[in-house]
């Protein structure tokens, strides 16, 4: 199959597949890790980080079979790194700020960030993060706290 149709492909499925990670793991049997994410942020790293560590393998299986002669595997793996490396970008430093740098204000991106609040607030729908269609309500009452504030105040303040 063409590289770049395994490539898009994957890196579209991908956002499938994490908001199934999200919604039945995450927030199922691996919200004893997840819980962590949405409480305050006490440290640089909270246990909900071990996810992205896990997930990583999937990415490294697939180039090592890639490697192996198994080249579509390999190109799929190149389209879920690319994904996850999205996910990274937008959940980690747009969304939650959790490193130092400026990031450019779009308005697709501010979008994700009104609906990942949401999720935020309600610990529920929405579950997708890059293209977050499903759509939820907050039904907790907001509070004075910014839920995707996960800076810690002795490396940011
Ligand atoms: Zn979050
Ligand atoms: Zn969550």
């Amino acid at each position: 199959m063409n590289p770049i149709v395994l490539v898009v492909g994957s890196f579209a499925v991908m956002e499938g597949v994490s908001y199934a990670a999200h919604r039945w793991v995450m927030h199922g049997i691996g919200l004893v890790w997840h819980r962590s994410h949405h409480a305050p942020a006490r440290a640089a790293f909270e246990r909900n980080d071990l996810f992205p560590v896990c997930f990583s393998a999937v990415g490294v299986l697939l180039f090592a079979l890639g490697s192996l002669g198994l080249d579509a595997l390999g190109w799929v793996g190149v389209g879920v790194t690319a994904y996850g490396a999205c996910y990274l970008f937008v959940h980690e430093v747009y969304i939650h700020h959790r490193l130092p740098v400026r990031v450019p204000h779009l308005a697709y991106l501010e979008w994700l960030r009104e609906s990942h609040r949401i999720h935020h607030l309600s610990n529920a729908e929405p579950y997708g993060m890059l293209l977050p269609l499903v759509r939820g309500e907050a039904r907790e009452p907001r509070t004075t706290r910014d839920p995707l504030d996960r800076r810690i105040p002795s490396i940011h303040r």
